[in-house]
């Protein structure tokens, strides 16, 4: 495959995976990011790779598109597991199972017993839940890295730097350096919005605060990623658990409270009193007004293409094969037409 130069703008799990399914079929691919990721959302991200908290069914088949990209990635040796998940609260309802099980998924009611079986080391299993067997998760700390490590071993190069204005063709730097590019690649998470306002293209993206929590490590109690009505959870290899907490403040004591609430109440689930907080980490996810992903090419704009979402983690490799396939002449193995990203414009 011949062309001019790619720029993808950002270093995250979009950027990284966009830029090596861009490599891998020949492309020469740039990855504009600064160094270090204090503001890269997806190491703090719980990445449960799932389709069933979804519920507008073109999206609920968009991430089952994407889970089957994972299995792709897991054969090729991606961190990643296949454990289910564990459903139980409000969110279990019938109404949910009749939804998923009417789109695909492999959904089951459990009894009590059942749900002992999924997670033997839960002390007061509840009454009933759903599980979703197909669904799974990835190590945040370890996709990152073999993202980018695949993606430079195809010959993508990481620019360091700040974008700090969006030309025709072209990327501007903080440090002033010019970047022409056929095409460019704004998978910048939370901080497209401010760089398209340079080229004047508003775009609606807002930053939710969330927080990650690792525990230490306790004794291992299940392979599922949990959805319960306090939290999302799942515990990894080496026994820490790994939580999600959408009440994050993003100052220091308060979030330190929240971690500790948090560890106290898996400890609690688990009678495993000796769980202490081992790391926090405070990111901003990227949410379009609507929620659902903002994909493609811009319109009346051959150079540029857009990759904001939500679930990013969950996303990546059918976002990756969208944006790639008419960079490389390949068929667009997903409809994402209804997800352009005009619809997002300012008084759209
Ligand atoms: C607590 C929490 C839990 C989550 N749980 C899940 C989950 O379970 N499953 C799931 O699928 N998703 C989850 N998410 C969401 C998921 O993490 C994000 O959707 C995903 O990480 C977005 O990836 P991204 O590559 O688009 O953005 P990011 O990972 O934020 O990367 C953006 C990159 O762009 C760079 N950048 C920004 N501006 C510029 C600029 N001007 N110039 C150059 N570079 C720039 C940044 O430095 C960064 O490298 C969670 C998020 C949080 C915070």
């Amino acid at each position: 495959m011949t062309g001019g130069a790619i720029l993808v703008v950002g270093g995250g799990v979009l950027g990284w995976a966009i830029a090596g399914e861009l490599a891998r079929a020949g492309r020469t691919v740039r990855v504009v990011a600064p160094e270090g990721d204090a503001r890269t959302a997806s190491v703090g991200s719980l990445a449960w790779l799932n389709a069933s908290t979804a519920t507008d069914p073109g999206y609920v088949r968009l991430r089952r598109a994407a889970l089957a990209g994972w299995r792709d990635w897991a054969e090729a040796g991606a961190p990643v597991r296949f454990g289910g998940s564990l459903f139980w609260g409000s969110d279990a309802s019938d109404t949910m199972a009749a939804r998923l099980g009417a789109l695909g998924c492999p959904v089951a009611r459990l009894d009590r017993a059942g749900i002992a079986a999924v997670a033997p080391g839960l002390r007061h299993p509840p009454e009933t839940g759903l599980f979703v067997s197909d669904e799974g998760c990835a190590d945040p700390a370890l996709i990152l890295p073999w993202l980018r490590t695949r993606a430079e071993a195809a010959g993508a190069m990481h620019l360091r730097g700040q974008a700090a204005a969006l030309g025709p063709g072209a990327l501007r730097l903080d440090d002033g350096t010019t970047l022409d590019a056929d095409h460019i690649v704004m998978a910048a998470g939370e901080g497209a919005s401010a760089l398209l306002a340079t080229a004047g293209l508003d775009l609606r993206v807002a930053g939710k605060p969330g927080l990650l929590i690792r525990t230490t490590p306790g004794r291992p109690v299940s392979d599922a990623v949990f959805a319960t009505p306090s939290y999302d959870f799942w515990q990894r290899d080496d026994g820490a658990f790994l939580i999600a907490s959408s009440s994050a403040t993003g100052t220091g004591d308060a979030d330190d409270m929240i971690a500790a609430e948090a560890t106290a109440h898996i400890s609690k689930l688990f009678g495993q009193t000796d769980l202490r907080v081992a790391e926090r980490i405070a990111r901003t996810r990227p949410i379009p007004a609507d929620g659902l992903p903002l994909l493609g090419r811009w319109p009346g704009r051959d150079d540029l293409s857009v990759a904001v979402t939500h679930s990013g983690l969950t996303l990546a490799p059918i976002v990756a094969a969208c944006i790639a396939a008419p960079l490389i002449g390949r068929d667009m193995p997903h409809d994402i037409a209804h997800l352009r990203p005009d619809r997002a414009l300012q008084g759209a």
